[in-house]
């Protein structure tokens, strides 16, 4: 018995042993020269904290970081030892190649990061950043064909984004995941860290607290702490949802929505458009999804925001010359372009005034610009993303093409203001590809033999009479055929859903996904097997890298491929937002 005890110590210390530290930031981090960001060592082992050997390029920790860390002995998740753990919060370097090595006990762990400066002077003095949440090669071809149309094999238009001048491809996955979500993705973008799927602005720590993970600096901080410039954020998702949550915040856990209000309050960006009131308003108003009675349409009033919270209420606030704009025009994600503008689905009966994200992007654009010393806006197109988990790609597409005439406002916009950086890119692909057409003239009931493939695709009829840039109508009688990879079990039309946007699976008693039977007598419709856990509501996010094109200048920082967190580099570059050591 004594020697079985003693074998099982022996290999529970030998696990123990090939357990490593884990340092945030992370090994091969990328950080902006006088960038704020924390410092954490999390070690699998209880120890004493004269035993923690920290040294940062050979020397002891403190003489190079100017600072000590906490120590904290004893880490727990709810009753279980985690390890002791160091902390150290608002570290801040100047540019090197800097190698942190900790040994304690039998642990060790060695990281190194690239801290680099930036340009002295900035190139650009304006950022527009379009991100097109979800937006993959097929929702771009799909919104041009639909859009501009095709005659013997050649597009009869070209889309905004098609006349950048550099493009690059983008990795998105997350630290802990080759998938990612709209969080990790964005968050890299706006702060040049990747970071864990669902988290903002930190490194995942293993804590159970989602506000108390490593923090690292937003671009709206960078601009903050270095600049006089206005900073926008427009998005018709909830504005507290991930992509506009990423350029402000800081959690572990994206779904921490009243929590990211008061951080957006605590930024203020000069203008903040987008749906999601529900998360501003105290507990005892109806329709809040807030726990606490803050009312934080009052707070940022108090701020000195003018709200607005319709089509009309947005143009009369953008002459009010107040410098800041709080437009919320929905209490959760505003509908999708296809139901606001032309179907009058989705949720448009109760909020009929929507503004489209063109209204928007222009609202913002104006005040912004109105700021002699500059300004950073990020316009997200959600709804390609939010309309593409259901499989509905026709609202996806119609997204993408109002997405594109949101481009369009900021191409006509550098047109008098040369000194401006366009970016355009997706934080994620989906699963979807284009492969062919949907005849209906095609003989018979089997809606399966009216798709066309190769020779017998041809080419779509849609129309677009009215010169809006969008089809007259989806439902015409020869069009796009899109088909996703992925999803749940569900029951394949044929046909864009005019009745609002589509519903592929509903849950059983058991809690699994399964086809949607309101589909399963549209005339022609095929059950389609899902290929995803059952838990899964609606189709995943690819891994597939995502297109980057941009313009102007600093735009040339663009090209091959490159991780999403290097975007972070370029567009501080472009600002000068990291200058040189002068030791
Ligand atoms: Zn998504």
């Amino acid at each position: 018995m004594r020697k079985i005890l003693a074998a099982l110590i022996a290999t529970t210390a030998l696990a123990g042993s090939t357990h490593a530290a884990d340092i945030y930031p992370l090994d091969r981090a990328t950080i902006l020269a006088g960038s704020p960001f924390d410092f954490k060592i999390e070690l699998k082992g209880i120890v004493k904290a004269e035993d923690v050997k920290v040294t940062v390029n050979g020397k002891d920790y403190q003489s190079v970081f100017g600072k000590t860390a906490e120590f904290v002995a004893e880490e727990k998740a709810d009753d279980k030892v985690l390890g002791s753990a160091l902390i150290l919060r608002d570290l801040t370097l100047g540019d090197g190649a800097y190698t942190v090595d900790v040994v304690a006990g039998d642990e060790k762990k060695s990281v190194t990061w690239d801290v680099y400066a930036t340009a002295d002077k900035p190139v650009a003095k304006n950022i527009i950043f379009f991100l097109g949440d979800g937006l993959s090669v097929a929702h771009r071809t799909a919104a041009r064909i639909m859009s501009k149309g095709m005659t013997e094999g050649k597009a009869n238009g070209r889309l905004n984004m098609d006349d950048l001048d550099r493009m690059a491809f983008i990795g998105t996955s997350a630290t802990d995941a080759v998938d990612t979500d709209s969080a990790n993705t964005m968050s890299a973008y706006m702060t040049g860290h990747k970071t864990a799927v669902n988290a903002l602005g930190v490194y995942a720590d293993r804590t159970k607290d989602s506000l108390d993970d490593p923090k690292v600096e937003t671009i709206a901080e960078a601009l903050r702490r270095t600049t006089k410039k206005s900073i926008g954020i427009v998005s018709p998702a909830e504005i507290e949802d991930a992509t506009p949550a990423a350029v402000v915040s800081h959690t572990r856990k994206r779904g921490d929505k009243a929590e990211i209000v008061e951080m957006l309050l605590g930024v203020k960006p000069e203008v903040v458009l987008g749906g999601g009131s529900a998360y501003f308003l105290g507990k005892e108003t109806p329709g809040s999804k807030r726990k606490d009675d803050k009312d934080y349409i009052k707070l940022f009033q108090d701020a000195g925001y003018t709200l607005a919270t319709d089509k009309v209420e947005l143009a009369t606030a953008t002459t009010t010359n107040t410098g800041h704009i709080l437009g919320l025009f929905h209490t959760g994600n505003m509908d999708a372009t296809l139901d606001r503008e032309f179907l009058k689905k989705g949720t448009v009966e109760k909020f009929p005034n929507q503004p489209g994200l063109v209204e928007m992007t222009k609202a913002a654009l104006g005040e912004v610009s109105k700021n002699p010393e500059g300004f950073f806006l990020m316009v997200e197109g959600a709804n390609i993303d939010k309309m593409s988990h259901p499989l509905d790609w026709d609202r996806a597409i119609v997204d993408t093409i109002e997405f594109d005439q949101a481009i369009g406002v900021a191409r006509e916009f550098v047109k008098t203001h040369p000194d401006t950086l366009i970016v355009v890119t997706g934080d994620h692909t989906h699963g979807v590809s284009i492969i062919g057409t949907v005849d209906d003239e095609k003989p018979g009931t089997d809606m399966r033999e009216k798709v066309g493939t190769y020779a017998a695709a041809g080419f779509p009829n849609y129309t677009d009479a009215d010169g809006d840039g969008f089809p007259d109508k989806v439902d015409v009688s020869r069009r796009l055929f899109l088909a996703a990879t992925n999803g749940p079990d569900h029951y394949e039309t044929f046909r864009p859903k005019l009745d609002g946007p589509f519903v592929p699976a509903v849950q059983n008693e058991k809690k699994e996904y399964i086809a949607n039977e309101a589909y399963k007598d549209v005339p022609g419709a095929v059950f389609v097997q899902g290929n995803i856990p059952r838990e899964g509501d609606s189709g995943v996010h690819a891994v597939d890298d995502v297109v980057l094109q941009a313009s102007g200048p600093g735009s040339e920082g663009f090209k091959g491929y490159m991780e999403e967190s290097d975007v972070y580099r370029v567009l501080v570059d472009a600002f000068a937002l990291g200058t040189k050591q002068t030791n």
